[in-house]
């Protein structure tokens, strides 16, 4: 695959290949709704305070002066902190032949890394599973010798303090999910539809429905809605 890709792309594609198609070829129709937005925020301040579940670590997030993500250096800090040993690097990015992901958590341990993915959910649902698969997908491609995949959740019964901060142990659960990853080769055929798809400046043809909704708000409701 010559192609960038990610994992929101691989997500967006197994949700609908044509919200794929659409963030590819019509990325100026997608909105995203205040409340989704609200969601967002509020999973990166939970992604944040969960790069402390483990003591100290490195933080490799790169951003270019546009303020965007600059990958190529997040890439690169990856390998250094690789090299360096470090025990835990947070936002640990990789690359193989076009298919990009960044990992939560990555966590050096003696046997090998084991990564964590955080969620903002009290509960490991399958759309995680989807994009941990993807993220195990391309880590092992880039040879880092997995020996753990954990998803981390947010624990319901936990009352964050009013004032200081909050006991990340008691705040946050992790669940072994390995094995219930999808394989290899399943990921690969879904990647070559995928890269097909993108490749055609047809747009596909899917009505909307359930998928529209679930897992995530699609930010094309109101181009496809519209037009049925
Ligand atoms: S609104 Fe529905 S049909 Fe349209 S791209 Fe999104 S998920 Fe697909």
């Amino acid at each position: 695959m010559s192609m960038f890709f990610s994992k929101s792309k691989y997500c967006s594609f197994l949700q609908c290949p044509k919200m794929l198609w659409l963030k590819t070829y019509r990325p100026q129709l997608y909105e995203v709704a205040p409340e989704v937005q609200a969601r967002m925020d509020e999973g990166n301040a939970v992604g944040d305070l969960a790069m402390g579940l483990f003591g100290e670590f490195t933080e490799v997030t790169a951003l270019k002066a546009d303020g965007r993500l600059d990958v190529s250096r997040m890439i690169e800090n990856t390998k250094n902190a690789l090299i360096a040993g470090v025990s835990v690097i947070c936002e640990a990015s990789f690359s193989y032949h076009g298919l990009y992901c960044a990992v939560d958590i990555l966590r050096k341990t003696e046997n090998g890394y084991e990564f964590y993915e955080v969620k903002n959910s009290s509960v490991v649902k399958p759309i995680h599973l989807q994009d941990a698969s993807y993220q195990r997908y391309v880590l092992e491609k880039c040879g880092v010798k997995l020996v753990g995949a954990y998803i981390v959740t947010v624990n319901p019964d936990y009352q964050r303090p009013e004032t200081g901060k909050p006991d990340l142990q008691a705040m946050f659960r992790f669940q072994e999910i390995g094995k219930e990853l999808t394989e290899k080769s399943e990921i690969e055929l879904d990647l070559k539809i995928a890269e097909r798809m993108i490749k055609s400046h047809v747009e596909p043809k899917m009505s909307v429905g359930e998928h529209c909704h679930s897992p995530y708000e699609c930010g094309f409701q109101k181009y496809c809605f519209g037009k049925e």
